[in-house]
Order: structure tokens, then C-alpha cells, then sequence
């Protein structure tokens, strides 16, 4: 019983122009992905990773095939089911600053969610955004201030406390460190193991970095040509590092 279960998942694209062919972005791929687990998915680029990550967050409905969360089979489910479903997916975005507002102060970013989910209150509000932000380790004094007066390892952990504002059960980590300095890498890469560890939390892990992926996840999807052509436990990956 994954939390994730993905069967046969197909993306298209139209062609570029009338005349060209239909880009197909993802064949038929099938993989699991359960409660606290990390299930990374390497390849090289174009191969399909960011259209089955959209497929998965539900941003693109795909064009065949089965998503099923939570026992929720989610490619029949109507727009405003899938509003109730979202928020128990939430990305994390490889720019540390791409994901977050330039003028809105990190505390708002982090308490956005709260208020277009219905959930802010004004007392328990700014107590939950502090206490996000002790979660991903950053003194909630830093709440007062701008992205850009942020380094990029403390902006990733901010939006890391955004998508835990939902209350996710699967984060979609499209290349999460690999934007960062190498010296702050470790650090977040920490995190997020301990929160997967203290709130059970799944990962779908897009990484290119082949040793970061042994070291990190627990299972690998190895995705060419549109395809999962192979699923193996971490270990087994090969690498020189
Ligand atoms: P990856 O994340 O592994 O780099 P993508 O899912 O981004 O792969 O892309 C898979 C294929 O789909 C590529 O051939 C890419 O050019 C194509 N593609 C991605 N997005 C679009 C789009 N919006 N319109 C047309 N083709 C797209
Ligand atoms: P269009 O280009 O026709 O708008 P999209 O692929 O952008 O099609 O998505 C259409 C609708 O499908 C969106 O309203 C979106 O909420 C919904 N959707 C996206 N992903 C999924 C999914 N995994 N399962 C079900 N519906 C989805």
C-alpha cells in the first residue's frame, strides 16, 4: 500500500507547430513511491523527470495512465477535488529563490499557504510561521526579512517551512541542492532527512548528482527516452563516488 502509486503514466505535448509530431514526455511509467520513503528519479535531461514531477503535483492533468494518492485515484478527480488533495503534495524547487515573491517578506511567503487554504488565524497564525521556521532550522527573527537579504541555503529552507505549511504527506524535490554552495548542501540535505524521519514524509527525488542519490534516497527510478527502464534500491546504483 505505497502512499504514491503511478501506473502507466503518459504526458504529450503538442508539436512545436502545426506540422511537427507530438512530443511524447513520458511512456507509460509505473512506479511507487510509500510513506517515508525517498524514491529518486535520474536520467538524463529531456528524458521526462519535470513532466512526470508536474503529473505528480498535479499541475498537468496526464494524458494516460493512473496517479493514485493516498488510495485516491487522482486523473478522474474534478478541479475542486483535486484543491483538496494538493496541498498533501507540495514542491521544492531547485532555484531557492525562484520560488519565493522579491518584496514579500519570507514570514508571508511561509504563512501564504495558511491563508488561501483558509487556515490563518491571527494569533495561532504568526506562531505556526515561527515555529515553521525553527522546523527548518532558521531563527524566526529572520521572518522579517526579504529573500534577496537571505542567503540561498537559508531561502531553500524557507521554502522548505512553505511547503510544510500544508501539511504535505509527499514533497516533490526537483534538484533541491544543486543550486546551493557545496558547503551549505549537507546542511539541507540534513533536514530533510530529519524530516522524513520525524514526520514520515515521502520523497520523489529529482537529482542528477549520482553519489548524492546513493546517499540520500532509498530507492532509484532510472528513467531514458521517456521510459522507467529500471528501478533498483540505491545501493545497487553504480558510481565512481
Ligand atoms: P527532464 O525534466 O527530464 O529534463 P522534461 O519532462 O522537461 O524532461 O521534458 C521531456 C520532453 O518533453 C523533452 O523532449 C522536452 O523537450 C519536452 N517538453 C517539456 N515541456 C514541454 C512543453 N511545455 N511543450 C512541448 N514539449 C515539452
Ligand atoms: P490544459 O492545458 O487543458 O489546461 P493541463 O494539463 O494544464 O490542461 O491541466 C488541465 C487540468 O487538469 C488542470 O485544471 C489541472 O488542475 C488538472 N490536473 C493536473 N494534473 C492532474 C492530475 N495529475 N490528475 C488530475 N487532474 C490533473
Amino acid at each position: 500500500n505505497a502512499l504514491l502509486s503511478v501506473r502507466n503514466l503518459t504526458v504529450r505535448y503538442p508539436g512545436h507547430t502545426r506540422t511537427s509530431a507530438p512530443v511524447l514526455a513520458v511512456d507509460r511509467a509505473s512506479f511507487d513511491v510509500s510513506a517515508g520513503e525517498t524514491l529518486a528519479l535520474i536520467g538524463p535531461s529531456g528524458c521526462g523527470k519535470s513532466s512526470t514531477a508536474a503529473a505528480v503535483l498535479m499541475l498537468r492533468r496526464p494524458d494516460g495512465g493512473e496517479v493514485r494518492f493516498g488510495g485516491r485515484e487522482l486523473t478522474t478527480l474534478d478541479e475542486k477535488a483535486l484543491r483538496s488533495v494538493r496541498p498533501a503534495v507540495q514542491p521544492v524547487f531547485q532555484d531557492p529563490y525562484g520560488s519565493l515573491s522579491p518584496r514579500l517578506p519570507v514570514r508571508d511567503a511561509v504563512a501564504e499557504p495558511l491563508r488561501v487554504q483558509g487556515r490563518w488565524d491571527p494569533v495561532a497564525g504568526p506562531r505556526r510561521v515561527a515555529e515553521l521556521l525553527e522546523t527548518v532550522r532558521l531563527d524566526p527573527r529572520l521572518g522579517e526579512r526579504l529573500p534577496h537579504e537571505l542567503s540561498g541555503g537559508q531561502c531553500q529552507r524557507v521554502g522548505i517551512a512553505r511547503a510544510l505549511a500544508s501539511e504535505p504527506r509527499l514533497l516533490v524535490l526537483d534538484e533541491p541542492v544543486s543550486a546551493l554552495d557545496p558547503s551549505v548542501r549537507a546542511g539541507v540535505l540534513n533536514l530533510l532527512r530529519d524530516l522524513q524521519e520525524r514526520l514520515g514524509l515521502a520523497y520523489l527525488f529529482i537529482c542528477h548528482d549520482l553519489p548524492l542519490v546513493r546517499h540520500f534516497a532509498h530507492r532509484v527510478a532510472v528513467m531514458d527516452s521517456a521510459r522507467i527502464v529500471e528501478t533498483l534500491p540505491a545501493g545497487a546504483l553504480y558510481t565512481s563516488g
